[in-house]
């Protein structure tokens, strides 16, 4: 998954990239709102957004991206337990919020949840055929078995569970697997994909030519 974090507070959001990462989450981090407008929001799962933020604040920044039909789920961070402030953050379009301070477990449970839904699934268990991807146990099945995957491999699976119809460049898959600022190999989904090929059958990883990778639905 990736996620986007508007955050003003650097040690929180340091630490809430650090502590993600270690959920699967791949996170870019902007201190402000002003940095969001402009950025490349395409790919991103979730977008996390503190709504006490210095210049344009959160709930603006809300507003200006459902007014441009940016559909991505939106939580928001809210510092104090005011009732009035997640009602307007809800208003303005976010899908949840979480009081700080905030606590890794349930914010990475959170995120999940919204992009799951928003991909249209509802369970926590992800299935395609024979293979299923439990996003709880981070544990993948192949005909109710266990396989056993390093977590790169499991990574680039619930890419393609979340979005099964969807066909994956080698640079999206990239921008799942490493922060934008972290030093990319385009050999890497070649060999990863090679990897859990052999793991969950070949034939269940398609290679579209020219275009990328999708599951074999
Ligand atoms: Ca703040």
């Amino acid at each position: 998954m990736r996620i986007l974090i508007v955050e003003d507070e650097t040690e929180l959001a340091k630490r809430l990239v650090a502590n993600l990462n270690r959920h699967d989450m791949t996170c870019e981090w902007l201190e402000c709102a002003e940095d969001a407008k402009s950025f490349a929001l395409e790919g991103f799962d979730a977008m996390v957004i503190d709504l006490g933020l210095p210049g344009m604040s959160g709930l603006e920044l809300i507003r200006f991206l459902r007014e441009r039909n940016v559909r991505m789920p939106i939580l928001i961070f809210t510092a104090r337990s005011s009732w009035q402030e997640k009602v307007a953050g809800l208003n303005a379009g976010a899908d949840d919020y979480l009081v700080k301070p905030v606590h890794i477990e349930e914010l990475a449970a959170r995120l999940r949840a919204l992009a799951r839904r928003a991909a249209g699934h509802s369970e926590e268990r992800l299935t395609c055929g024979a293979l299923a991807l439990d996003t709880a146990e981070k544990q993948v099945y192949l005909d109710g078995a266990p396989v056993a995957v390093t977590g790169s491999e499991y990574r680039l699976l619930a890419i393609f569970m979340h979005k099964p119809r969807q066909t994956f460049s080698a640079s999206e898959i990239l921008d799942h697997l490493y922060t934008l600022d972290e030093e990319r190999d385009s050999n890497t989904v070649e060999v990863l994909v090679g990897r859990l090929r052999r793991k969950v059958g070949r034939e269940r990883i398609l290679t579209v030519r020219g275009l990328g990778y999708r599951l074999q639905a």
